[in-house]
């Protein structure tokens, strides 16, 4: 009985993450039950979530060719020490509790209700960067919660990791009226924090979904139909001439992408090239 229920979360899991995709022809997989049942026996119950390499059932995944020797497994976060994980997330928490959250840098401090620092792994692999809190973060004090924030946590599930192995912030740490675009004046007072937190975390690659973020990072005011699509270099130290760039991917918000669900394909083409950089495995019928 449990692992029926299994089988058809993941089942559901993977489809919904297809549609999200924007996968129109979604084939059901027609597996005999005991075999997608061992696709999914293995999993760790210290791991309840489904990861991508859990949503492929045989039928549809790329990796069924008998005999293979399995791959090695490629690490979702930086194997840093566990003495160095404790002083990333003791320095991300001394920034939201000594500076962020008590924050009046700007006039958005008047109208938030909570500031939203973002939350994650403190030594991520990868930084997703959104422009600002909407309604439901400003509530709840968390970024990327409300119907955006499902999309996201769906597109980083289809990357074959989980929201608490990566990290998710905003340009802004509180909410502008009525979620309007950030003005430059916030942003300017807003963004070292941003910077810091990426100072802290040194991820391999970064994510900017939409255009505040993307021209925030790279100080540009290109659209984000130009700057999309490829990596571009992000300088952690501020300068060009001191430590090497981070590669940085604009991609569409997925506000954007609910509201355009046909540039789902191009954001899920970003986020392969993501994946390819960061030795991901991409399933084979998405290359
Ligand atoms: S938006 Fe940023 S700079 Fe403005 S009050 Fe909030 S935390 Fe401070």
């Amino acid at each position: 009985m449990g692992d029926s229920l299994n089988i058809r979360a993941v089942l559901r899991q993977h489809l919904e993450t297809e549609r999200l995709l924007g996968v129109q022809d979604v084939p059901l997989p027609s597996v005999p039950r005991v075999a997608l049942g061992s696709a999914v026996a293995g999993r760790s119950s210290a791991s309840p979530h489904p990861t991508a390499t859990d949503t492929q059932s045989p039928a549809v995944g790329p990796r069924s060719s008998a005999g293979a020797a399995p791959l090695p497994e490629t690490p979702h976060t930086m194997p840093v020490s566990p003495d160095e994980l404790a002083a990333r997330t003791a320095a991300l928490k001394r920034l939201d509790d000594d500076q962020v959250s008590v924050c009046v840098k700007c006039h958005l401090c008047r109208t938030r209700t909570k500031t939203v620092f973002g939350q994650g792994h403190a030594a991520a692999r990868v930084v997703f960067v959104g422009e600002a809190p909407g309604s439901e973060e400003d509530r709840q004090g968390l970024a990327f919660v409300g119907r955006a924030g499902q999309l996201l946590t769906q597109m980083i599930a289809a990357m074959g990791l989980r929201r608490d192995e990566v990290f998710i912030c905003n340009v802004l740490k509180c909410r502008p009226p009525d979620n309007r675009t950030p003005a430059d004046d916030e942003i300017a007072a807003c963004s070292p924090y941003l910077f810091e937190q990426l100072r802290i975390i040194q991820p391999e690659v970064i994510v900017a979904l939409g255009a505040p973020a993307s021209q925030t990072l790279l100080n540009t005011k290109d659209s984000i139909g130009r700057l999309r699509g490829r990596f571009h270099d992000f300088h952690i130290s501020g300068s060009p001439l001191v430590g090497p760039p981070t590669p940085l991917m604009p991609t569409f918000h997925p506000a954007y992408l609910l509201r355009s669900p046909n540039e789902k394909r191009k954001a899920w083409e970003d986020l392969m090239k993501v994946m390819e950089l960061l030795g991901l495995p991409i399933p084979e019928k998405y290359r």
